[in-house]
């Protein structure tokens, strides 16, 4: 038995159709139109209460110092220390943008460089606990390359689906973890269609973000350490870079089960950024289509590579918890992200991935148009490290001139004056 003996089992988040703690089930028997993501693991709260009282007099250390609500029992854990990230406060760029409390929670300190390993250490420890054979899934980077690291200490084989998109550094992470890596041309949803064929027929765990409900379990500790940060406390609201969201309905649910065990009172505004280029789970939102997955959208130029969506299947479960946070989903342009990213680097001395600087170009927008109050704690999730897509960063920081453009090579020294 793996178990931790709080979980309870697994409920559909569309009909509430409970199921036991069955790990190789990824769908509701009846929801088979939602097949993807409507999953949640429940817990025995009452009991879990009595078990978590120490940790109002706790310090962050690592994920696994919650683990009386993560799905997995203690002695088949696969960890490389993930978790335990800082939440630090931008004081400068929070002054340029009119905001006296803007806090950052920098998840490019995990052990693989992205948010992503709190996830898939619970997946690879369940996967592992079952026997399986080995690991799969489809990402646009950050997830294949902690699958290929976690597969690695795990001892298990590993092969991952990526757009031919991802970047050069995280092509190398993959590959020198040892993990077979299949480039798919065209967009993340291409390669999901690509993949479904060898995932029904090499019976690999699958360890997808958006359809495996275990991934979140890891996702909502970023909520418990941020109430610890926060001296016990939710912020006022929580800013994240969404593609399908899942990140987002983790940290939402994290919050949840906090209020549960009576440890907070007041639930955080969940706001969803995603890049205007790309935005089904915002054309949800605005549509008010809560329970469906969002219209597919063609997937135009868009830098922030991690949230590219044409089509996001777990966006059910992040616009549920937008909608019932009172949040919003909002989208920032490819010029807003740069800049914040630059801002972020130059005045703060932190280097995030572009995704990432959705999240404080979102907070920059949101000062300005008065959504955010200047004096409300205003927590940014920066998903990734800088350094994962220094080539893509690089490409994006210095602009080539066009040779018959006077115009802009003018603008281009004039900025540096202006910033200067
Ligand atoms: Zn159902």
């Amino acid at each position: 038995m793996m178990a931790n003996i709080f979980v309870r089992g697994l409920k559909c988040i569309f009909c509430g159709k409970e199921y036991g703690l069955e790990y190789s089930r990824l769908c509701c028997t009846n929801c088979k139109e939602y097949k993807y993501g409507s999953l949640d693991v429940i817990y025995d709260y009452d009991r879990v209460r009595d078990n978590t009282r120490s940790w109002k007099s706790s310090h962050v250390s690592t994920m696994w110092q919650f683990k009386e609500l993560l799905p997995v029992k203690e002695n088949s854990i696969i960890t490389l220390s993930e978790g335990g990230t800082p939440l630090i406060k931008c004081n400068s760029v929070g002054k340029k943008y009119g905001l006296n409390n803007l806090f950052i929670k920098d998840e490019g300190i995990n052990p693989t460089g992205s948010f992503k390993d709190r996830g898939i250490s619970i997946i690879v420890s369940i996967a592992k606990s079952l026997g399986s054979k080995g690991v799969t899934c489809v990402s646009s980077g950050n997830a294949a390359v902690s699958l290929s690291a976690y597969a690695a200490k795990a001892k298990l084989d590993c092969f991952v689906f990526a757009p031919d998109s991802i970047s050069q550094e995280k092509r190398t992470q993959i590959q020198i973890y040892g993990a077979k890596l299949i480039l798919i041309e065209g967009t993340l949803e291409r390669a999901y269609e690509m993949a479904r064929f060898a995932l029904d027929e090499y019976d690999y765990y699958n360890c997808n973000a958006a359809i495996n409900p275990f991934i979140i379990e890891g996702n909502k500790t970023i909520a418990y350490e941020n109430w610890i940060q926060l001296k016990f406390k939710a912020p006022d609201q929580v800013i994240v870079p969404i593609g399908n969201g899942s990140n987002l309905s983790g940290i939402w649910k994290g919050y949840n089960e906090l209020q549960t065990l009576g440890l907070i009172d007041k639930l955080p505004k969940m706001v969803g950024i995603q890049c205007s280029n790309a935005a089904p789970v915002y054309e949800g939102f605005k549509n008010s289509k809560m329970n469906s997955i969002p219209q597919k959208i063609t997937g135009k130029e868009c830098d922030a590579d991690g949230i590219i969506a044409e089509d996001s299947y777990d966006a059910p479960k992040a616009l549920k918890a937008i909608k019932g946070s009172e949040g919003i989903v909002t989208t920032v342009t490819n010029k807003e992200i740069w800049d914040a990213l630059k801002d972020l680097a130059i005045h703060e001395g932190i280097f995030c991935e572009i995704t990432s600087a959705t999240a404080i170009a979102a907070a920059k927008k949101l000062s300005k148009d008065g959504t955010i109050d200047k004096d409300e704690n205003i927590v940014c999730i920066l998903t990734g490290n800088g350094l994962k897509s220094i080539s893509k960063i690089t490409k994006g920081y210095l602009p080539v001139i066009p040779f018959n453009k006077p115009d802009l090579l003018r603008e281009e020294i004039e900025s540096h004056f202006k910033n200067a």
